[in-house]
């Protein structure tokens, strides 16, 4: 994994629920144009900084939403 420094989601874990899309306060998340993942942008997503919580990795069934990492 190269560094990353927004939220991000391993493809082989996420199986489309959309639980996570409704709750972003930056709409950083989509399907992936494929349909077999979802993707967060990173141009979008601020890592909720300015909210009290993260507000994506809760709502993953599969914990399949990282926080920031660098490698
Ligand atoms: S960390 Fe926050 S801003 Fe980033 S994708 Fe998750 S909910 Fe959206
Ligand atoms: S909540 Fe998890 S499994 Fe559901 S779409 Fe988002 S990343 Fe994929």
């Amino acid at each position: 994994m190269s560094q990353q420094a927004t939220h991000w989601i391993e493809p082989a874990k996420c199986v489309v629920c959309d639980a996570c899309r409704p709750v972003c306060p930056r709409n950083a998340i989509s399907a992936h144009a494929t349909d077999a993942t979802y993707v967060i942008d990173p141009a979008l997503c601020n890592n909720c900084q300015n909210v009290s919580a993260v507000r994506c990795i809760p709502q993953c069934p599969t914990n399949a939403i990282f926080p920031p990492q660098t490698a």
